[in-house]
């Protein structure tokens, strides 16, 4: 499977305008970035984010969007996508004849029971499965973050200095969801670790049950506060390391 699971949960995207969008210095575009996909292994146990290929060409998502997603599900989908648009260079393009790579986004794939969203760009047709308790706006831009190329805050090489994983909690068919990638497979691009990001799992994240001593993950000194709940928009560090893993959508 290399795909990612979703734990909890476009369109038309013509909310792909360009809005204030940081730029990052000379100096920081020359940053090596490096990204693994993150919840499940590639079989051939290939690490996608050194392949440039991987990684969306100009920051440019072309997409098909399901005509099964009712007109509510079709506003949290663009939402979604206006949050990482409206604050980052990434577009979501409607699908072109000329893109052969792109994603399709169905709330139906006919097999897995399971919303998925494979990590960045695959090449040629990929799904991105949403549906059920997946529409909703912080499921969704979470999604986003992982099709755009983003992986787990809480997976992080260094994840251990500021989180405590109580695997004892989680329920074991995820507990891959919280393997920690090594250094020499990711890079935070020197970034604080940063428990405001869209890709940081709330303390609640398979959970064997929704409850506050029991947590999938605390913080060093035990609370739970700053990973209380999901976030609905990107944080500054969220939107600046978009911007340096696309170099500006160059
Ligand atoms: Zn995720």
């Amino acid at each position: 499977m290399d795909f990612l699971l979703i734990f909890l949960a476009c369109s038309l995207c013509i909310w792909a305008e360009v809005h204030a969008v940081p730029i990052i210095s000379e100096t920081e575009n020359k940053t090596t970035i490096n990204w693994k996909n993150d919840v499940v292994e590639d079989p051939k146990g290939r690490n996608f984010w050194t392949n440039p290929a991987q990684r969306w060409p100009k920051g440019r998502i072309p997409y098909v969007l399901s005509s099964e997603y009712s007109a509510a599900d079709v506003k949290i989908i663009m939402d979604a996508m206006h949050e990482w648009s409206s604050k980052t260079c990434v577009r979501f393009t409607p699908k072109t004849p000329s893109d052969t790579s792109y994603v399709e986004i169905t709330p139906n794939d006919g097999t897995s029971s399971y919303c998925y969203c494979h990590v960045g760009r695959r090449g040629g047709k990929q799904l991105m499965k949403m549906f059920g308790e997946c529409m909703r706006p912080a499921a969704m831009i979470h999604e986003f973050g992982h099709l755009i190329g983003f992986n787990h805050e809480h997976q992080r090489p260094d994840r251990s200095d500021y989180i405590t994983v109580h695997f004892g909690n989680i329920d074991p068919a995820f507990h891959f969801a919280f393997d920690q990638f090594d250094r020499r497979e990711v890079d935070a691009l020197k970034m604080p670790y940063d428990f405001n990001s869209v890709m940081q799992y709330p303390f609640f994240a398979f959970a064997k049950k929704y409850d506050k001593k029991r947590p999938s993950m605390t913080l060093k000194d035990g609370s739970i506060d700053a990973i209380f709940r999901e976030t609905e928009q990107l944080s500054q560090i969220d939107i600046l390391k978009t911007q340096l893993y696309f170099n500006n959508c160059r």
